[in-house]
């Protein structure tokens, strides 16, 4: 018997980042839309026709975005506040200012808040209702695109993000949480149903409804409204439409019987993550007999390959309860690289221990062959035998200089001596900063020049000399650049850096890297993350000569820049077969190695970027503690815990929310924070004030990820609501996160109204 296949969602950025250099060009002015429709419409095909060659039965449509798949709901429903709506600008006039906000001709609004996309390094655009909203069925995106792979001959499965998720991550005009009256449910899930009708009409046979926000804790109310918007839009089904509730990141065992009784016609269920509970949940409950379950096997979310037969045995688990099992990616495959083809730097021999997506189709489509097939079959099938021997334990030995230095970590090693209190009393002195003091977070532009020299180099096409030579022109343009601007803790740039972990990966043991495998973080910004192979050491000092060239060439604090243990594991795709806690820990060692070199080399602000630290936060609360927090904070101490007292130790975090672990920040021990509160709310100063913050923190004055310019007014208001929660003597005055992917054009400008604003601010508390 035949096992269906179904694909959560693909890659939609291209093998060859295709739509980012589109889309890019587009807001450049070097091409129209109509070019950027076209490469799209190219792009959509593309990957239609692949998973159709794959045998992938069920493929993906309207997983297809230009920015974002939340930002696409919104405008599906018609929640575009007012600001952007009185801009009268095109389709995707609108949709770009919604997401990067605008500063032209029509008018100067800020994009709407972007945030982290559960436990991933994708960020999404936070939804926003204001008085005005009017929620209605307002874009045929989904129509047109279903359309346009019907006229290709491929009847696709429409996928949404559901109602439930969407309205749980939308927020209202003061960035709090919807108020959600009986009206509004009922009018949003009066637009799925509308959906749902159409797609009768079109011919659908399936429509995926993604509801991840399923696999967090519920609040008071939440079943209630899961309820109340599925008993609305099921009934639009009128048996001639399939709806399969999709959810991933995670187990439902909490909500699983509802959803079970709600007689979905498909059940995603994630069996990489949550995967006990989700079984427990099957086993204790049964399956609605309406219901075939999506058995999510191909893990969404890393490149190991997978293990035959681990996923047999999981597809077996649940056959145990229901005949009705499909194989299914455990999420969409948005979070990992299109293709291992072309990775010619990789040897033959570790290149075939990984699946990107493409692959990932070939197993999904292998997987659901093997579960059709008996006992005796199985144990005559090639194809398993050859995954087997991928698990054979013979992949990497392990290094014996890393294991015997961390069997020998005492408690003392996680300690920093004296507290910090005292630490910042001598490092004021030490330093001579003036109130508010004013920095960066690191890294400076990293224009079409600088790369256009790191591509000359790894082609041979100049020397390393030449390269240093470069480099260094850089930094020294940059740090005259900081002194006449004013900033009062400078830094080198960053312009040797390709990215803020890749690098550090290049200089450390047991890493590999790949050439084409990017994955998209926002809008049409990639990430490449390296590889974690085999036990990680120092290799050599990393940073050490950059950082003592930059300080020589200046009379200010240079700040030297690393990246943290837990952002690097992070960031890059951790190995399997030992723990993260195991794998950080190595990376502890290694970063620690680096730090005390720095601070030898004279380098007396140290910051250790742990961007992705609140990234992995546990979706439930129960986890945080012991499957994270426990261990990752203790690794981040680890690495500074040697210092003198009065070098003084940053940190910095892409992240606001974390007033639920405030208290596990402030026990990294950093001295000092920056973060990024500037595009989302405000309450997460509010919880630095109750929870009596000891850090001294920098909680982003403006946003780097517009092109928008702030004025010195507004940066100064932004300074007084600071002011108003937290101690003058704690406050540092920074952008929200690196300068690397904006223009020089817009950064100059910000930066001098920054430090205007601090200044302003300054002269007022003198007074
Ligand atoms: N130091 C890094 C930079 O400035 C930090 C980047 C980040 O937070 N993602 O680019
Ligand atoms: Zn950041």
């Amino acid at each position: 018997m035949s096992v269906l296949t179904s694909v959560s969602g693909f890659p939609r950025i291209g093998q060859n980042r295709e739509l980012k250099k589109i889309i890019e060009g587009y807001w450049k002015g070097a091409n129209d839309i109509d070019a950027v429709r076209a490469t799209a419409k190219e792009l959509r095909a593309r990957h239609w026709k692949l998973q159709q060659a794959a045998g992938i039965d069920l493929i993906p449509s309207n997983d297809f975005s230009y920015y974002d798949q939340m930002l696409d709901t919104a405008i599906l429903l018609n929640v575009i506040p007012q600001r952007y709506q009185r801009l009268s600008l095109d389709e995707e006039g609108t949709l770009f200012a919604m997401a990067r906000g605008y500063q032209g001709e029509a008018g100067d609004v800020t994009a709407l808040p972007m945030k982290k996309w559960f436990t991933t390094n994708y960020h999404y655009l936070v939804p926003e209702f204001d008085a005005a909203t009017e929620v209605r069925l307002n874009s045929t995106k989904a129509f047109d695109e279903f359309a346009e792979a019907k006229e290709l001959g491929i009847l696709t499965k429409p996928v949404f993000i559901g109602p439930y998720t969407f309205l749980k991550l939308a927020r209202n005009s003061e960035a709090q949480e919807l108020e959600l009256d009986k009206g509004l449910v009922s009018a949003v899930a009066d637009v799925y149903a509308q959906v749902l009708a159409k797609f009768i009409e079109l011919g659908a046979e399936w429509v995926q409804l993604d509801e991840p926000y399923l696999v967090l804790d519920k609040e008071p109310g939440d079943v209630e409204l899961f309820k109340s918007l599925y008993a609305k839009i099921l009934p639009a089904r009128k048996g001639a439409v399939k709806v399969l509730l999709n959810t991933y990141f995670g187990h439902i065992a909490d909500v699983y019987e509802t959803v079970n009784l709600l007689g979905f016609d498909g059940v995603g269920l994630d069996l990489n993550e949550g995967r006990d509970e989700n079984l427990d949940a099957v086993d204790r409950y049964g399956v609605n007999s309406a219901t075939t379950l999506f058995a999510g096997v191909v893990n969404g979310r890393n490149i190991w390959r997978n293990n035959y037969a681990v996923s047999l045995g999981l597809v077996d688990a649940l056959k145990e309860k229901t005949p009705n099992v499909a194989v299914s990616t455990a999420s969409s495959l948005l979070h990992v690289p299109f293709s291992t083809e072309g990775e010619t730097g990789i040897a033959a021999e570790q290149l075939k221990h990984f699946a990107f997506a493409v692959e990932k189709l070939g197993e999904l489509r292998e997987i659901a062959d093997l579960a059709g097939k008996d006992d005796a079959e199985l144990k005559s099938d090639p194809a398993l035998a050859a995954n087997q021997t991928l698990f054979d334990g013979t992949r990497v030995a392990a290094d014996p200089a890393v294991a015997a230095r961390v069997a020998g970590l005492t408690d003392e090693d996680f300690v920093r001596q004296p507290a910090r209190a005292e630490r910042q009393k001598l490092q004021r002195e030490a330093l001579g900063l003036p109130l508010l003091p004013t920095t960066t977070i690191g890294s400076f532009p990293q224009t079409r020049e600088i790369r256009a020299e790191r591509a000359k180099l790894r082609k041979g096409e100049i020397t390393k000399a030449e390269y240093d030579a470069f480099i260094k022109a850089q930094i020294d343009a940059c740090i005259r650049h900081q002194e006449e601007i004013g900033l009062d803790v400078l830094v080198h740039g960053e312009f040797e850096r390709n990215d803020m972990v890749e690098y550090f990966g290049q200089n450390l043991n047991g890493f590999l890297f790949t050439k084409n495998a990017w994955v998209q973080s926002y809008g049409t910004r990639c990430v490449k993350p390296p590889i974690v192979w085999g036990d990680v050491s120092r290799a050599k000092p990393i940073t050490v000569e950059w950082s003592a060239y930059a300080q020589s060439k200046t009379d200010h604090v240079m700040k030297g820049m690393l990246t943290g243990p837990v952002t690097i594991l992070n960031w890059s795709w951790p190995r399997e077969d030992i723990t993260h806690e195991q794998q950080t820990q190595q990376l502890a060692l290694a970063i620690r190695d680096e730090v005390l070199d720095l601070e030898s080399a004279g380098i007396r602000v140290i910051q250790i970027d742990e961007a992705a630290l609140r990234e992995k936060l546990p979706l439930r609360k129960s986890d945080w503690h012991v499957k994270y927090l426990d261990w990752a904070v203790p690794a981040f101490r680890l690495v500074h815990s040697a210092v003198k007292p009065t070098t003084q130790i940053h940190t910095h975090m892409c992240y606001s929310e974390f007033n639920d672990i405030i208290r596990d920040i402030d026990a990294m021990d950093a001295d000092v924070i920056s973060f990024e509160a500037s595009r989302g709310d405000l309450v997460v100063l509010d919880a630095i004030h109750e929870a009596h913050f000891e850090t001294e923190a920098g909680p982003g004055v403006y946003d780097i990820h517009s092109p928008r310019i702030p004025s010195e007014q507004e940066i100064e208001e932004r300074i007084g609501e600071i002011l108003a929660k937290m101690d003058v003597e704690k406050v540092w005055i920074n952008p929200d996160c690196g300068l690397k992917t904006r223009g020089d054009a817009e950064t100059w400008p910000s930066l001098e109204h920054m430090v205007a604003a601090a200044r302003a601010v300054r002269a007022r508390l003198a007074k």
